[in-house]
């Protein structure tokens, strides 16, 4: 059984392309053109270039010893952290800003939450001297403050949205409305597995570089190409679907994947989505999100703002429902406790999503001989005001 996406765009129940009317030709004219160009031999000369020399790949498949020793088990961090940027978005961004300009396209647009996936795709319109605008909720903006001088200083404009909650679903409802009124000569670029199809697809494919250099690395640590484990946090799901790509049909390998639980699953504020959502349909894809008995789309919380979702990607609610991938919720704390525990046993200040990756370890037990290799998706310094705020104690 495969865990790919099918003809029509779904995996399995959830994906395809819910778009209004005036969007039509624009996601079928992606549709038909996106395979072909990656596919390009001239186009993944490029990529791979860029992918090596500007942000820095292949990216270390890490021994963590001192973490190993503590869980009794082999823990291997893919250290996408040190991707220029500082996380795995900019492998997203570089991909796409190729394919927009394989297709003619001027202006490019994005949504932001935490602005991660803004200053990725600002930095590459400025590698590539392209019109950049942002769409970011307005009380992101007000909270996410350097990463929109970021964005500025690149070149970019950042557009603070003030419908809604003014967070990243309106965000990304602003983007949707932008690309609406300028079909032609503007490229969505989506910084997630989510969204209308082939967004999904094509944002896990370009990610699934990460998966191609964990199986010619674990081969060269261990001897064989692949791990016992696969560790990832979801909020989108790009990560994970970049960690997991090449071993959607590899039985020996297990999928274990974190979501934000908040302050709890059954407090209201969380954004466990695969354990709270039910079906229905955000930004074009037909999905789990987590909505009201009348359908409203919940505000969903996270301390992690690139986790702060309140859909997932239609590839990971496919295969956490036919048991493909176990799915399990991180708290807050649980989150912070294993921030603090990685920078004290390894010297690397994760990024918080990451640190929900790295909380599994608080609740699943492995075996001695077990190989794990976990996606550390991202560097901490974003979040160095939370964790100073928290006091984290040592
Ligand atoms: C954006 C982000 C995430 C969450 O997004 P996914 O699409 O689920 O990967 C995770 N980690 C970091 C560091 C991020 O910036």
């Amino acid at each position: 059984m495969s865990f790919d996406v099918n003809e029509a765009g779904f995996y399995g129940d959830f994906g395809g392309a819910y778009v209004p009317e005036i969007l039509y030709a624009n996601v079928e004219t992606l549709k038909n053109e996106y395979k072909k160009i990656l596919a390009d031999p001239d186009f993944q000369t490029e990529f791979q270039d860029l992918l090596a020399n500007y942000v820095g790949r292949p990216s270390p498949l890490y021994l963590a010893k001192r973490l190993s020793e503590r869980y009794g088990c082999k823990i291997y961090l893919k250290r996408e952290d040190l991707n220029h940027t500082g996380a795995h978005k900019i492998n997203n961004a570089i991909g796409q800003i190729l394919l927009a300009r394989r297709m003619g396209k001027t202006r490019i647009i994005a949504e932001t939450g935490a602005g991660q996936h803004g200053v990725a795709t600002a930095t590459v319109c400025a590698l590539m001297g392209m019109e950049c605008i942002v769409y970011m909720g307005k009380t992101d903006v007000e909270r996410q403050n350097l990463n929109v001088r970021k964005m500025e200083m690149l070149g970019a404009k950042v557009v603070p949205v003030t419908s809604g909650n003014m967070t990243l679903k309106d965000a990304c409802n602003e983007a949707i409305r932008d690309w609406c009124c300028h079909p032609a000569d503007t490229f969505y670029v989506i910084g997630s597995t989510v969204g209308p199809h082939p967004y999904p697809d094509l944002v896990a494919q370009l990610q699934s570089v990460i998966s191609k250099e964990i199986k010619w690395q674990t081969k060269e640590k261990e001897g064989r190409d692949y791990p016992d484990y696969l560790v990832a946090c979801v909020g989108g799901g790009s990560n994970a679907a970049g960690t997991i790509y090449e071993y959607l049909d590899e039985p020996r390998t297990k999928i274990i994947l974190a979501e934000a639980a908040g302050k709890g699953i059954d407090t209201g504020e969380s954004a466990a989505t695969i354990h709270l959502g039910t079906v229905g349909i955000l930004h074009g894809a037909k999905t789990l999100l987590m909505q009201d008995a009348d359908g409203q789309v919940q505000e969903p919380y996270s301390i992690s703002a690139g986790l702060d979702y309140p859909g997932i990607g239609p590839m990971h609610a496919n295969m956490s429902k036919k048991g493909r991938s176990e799915v399990l919720a991180v708290t807050d704390d649980e989150a912070l406790t294993a921030a603090m525990e990685l920078t004290r046993l390894e010297g690397i200040i994760p990024a918080l999503e990451s640190a929900h990756a790295l909380a599994v370890f608080q609740q699943k037990k492995f075996k001695k001989d077990d190989v794990i290799v976990l996606c550390l998706s991202g560097r901490g310094d974003k979040d160095m005001e939370t964790y100073i705020q928290l006091k984290i104690k040592n």
